[in-house]
């Protein structure tokens, strides 16, 4: 839907709710009926990873929930200020997997390439929140990674990622895409996105079109938590999509006080599956420095996961899993 025109362009209403996002930790809180005490620790606390919300996404929050699991995910706490042990700028050691700036190559036959920086949302979870994203993107932008990709014909997927690569336009994203098609050894192409989760509207005709390519069968990998995210627009839309062919799958992250708990996690595989998703990983937390009061012991992961096997059929339970650097595939901890 075409909602706005500035500047004589006319502007898709989800790049008009990108463009007026929530960036003040006051007023968030305040649309939520929520007293600022905390705020002086909330601000300090979000550093150089600061509040980015879209107003869609703050709808479906709980007013009057200070504890609400859609707001813990993107609001700063001062925990995220204590140091400990084990947790790092670069969790996952991608800075020894570039293999140029722009692409990282850590999985045999697949390369992930950095397409922006930029984020619908900040969530405070995040393994990239300290990438180095000026290293990556600076100079000649895609130029290095798609030439690296032209000569490597063991490389048959692609995943695109960042920053969240639907947070570039549909014409941006076509010159990508475009480029990418003409590698003629590349047969994958896989979008890990958030956007479309904070801000349904991203997943427009336009986008669908270029993605709905014979060229390729498209995996979109959604990033959904909670089930209060699956909304009934993400839901059309998604069932949309299904019907025109992209694979659409589910990667969540076991967060503590957002997900840690059966119902929780029965009620987004549910919805997942109502959607036309399916739920694929259910990710433990990445040691990023910032966000351990975010973590859950393993046990209780597997825990969980034996509950959700009991209450689930097989095809709705993701795998409980965990990254880990230099491991030639993700740790299964539970299939
Ligand atoms: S959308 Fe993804 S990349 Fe962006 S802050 Fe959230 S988790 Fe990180």
């Amino acid at each position: 839907m075409i909602t706005q025109e500035r500047d004589g362009w006319e502007l898709p209403d989800w790049q008009r709710q990108q463009a007026d996002l929530i960036t003040d930790p006051a007023e968030l809180l305040d649309l939520l009926g929520l007293t600022p005490g905390d705020l002086p620790s909330c601000l300090a606390a979000a550093g150089d990873f600061p509040l980015r919300v879209p107003r869609s996404y703050a709808a479906l929050m709980e007013p009057g929930n200070p504890d609400d699991p859609l707001l813990r995910q993107v609001l700063s706490v001062p925990e995220e200020l204590r140091e400990q042990p084990g947790y790092g700028a670069d969790p996952l050691e991608e800075g020894e997997h570039t293999a140029v700036p722009g692409l990282l190559h850590k999985y045999h036959g697949r390369a992930l390439l950095v397409v922006t920086g930029a984020c619908a949302v900040h969530c405070r979870y995040c393994f990239r929140r300290h990438f180095p994203y000026q290293s990556h993107l600076s100079g000649k932008r895609w130029d290095q990674a798609l030439a690296w990709l032209a000569e490597r014909p063991d490389i048959h997927e692609v995943i695109l990622s960042g920053g969240d690569p639907l947070t570039l336009n549909n014409r941006r994203l076509a010159q990508l895409l475009d480029a990418l098609a003409g590698i003629p050894h590349l047969r994958r192409l896989r979008i890990h996105s958030r956007t479309p989760v904070v801000i349904p509207e991203r997943l427009d005709e336009g986008l669908l079109e270029r993605l709905a390519n014979p060229r390729w069968r498209t995996v979109l990998v959604l990033h959904a938590n909670h089930p209060r995210e699956i909304s009934a627009s993400l839901a059309d839309r998604c069932r949309q999509w299904q019907r025109a062919g992209i694979t659409l799958l589910n990667q969540s992250v076991l967060l503590a006080g957002v997900n840690d708990e059966v119902e929780a996690l029965v009620a987004l595989s549910d919805r997942l599956h109502e959607a036309g998703v399916l739920p694929y990983y259910l990710h433990q937390l990445d040691r990023v420095q910032g966000a351990a009061h975010f973590a859950v012991a393993d046990a209780k992961a597997l825990e969980l996961h034996r509950a959700l096997r009991a209450r689930l059929p097989g095809f709705l339970v993701p795998r409980l899993s965990r990254e880990e650097p230099g491991e030639p595939a993700k740790t299964v901890l539970a299939g």
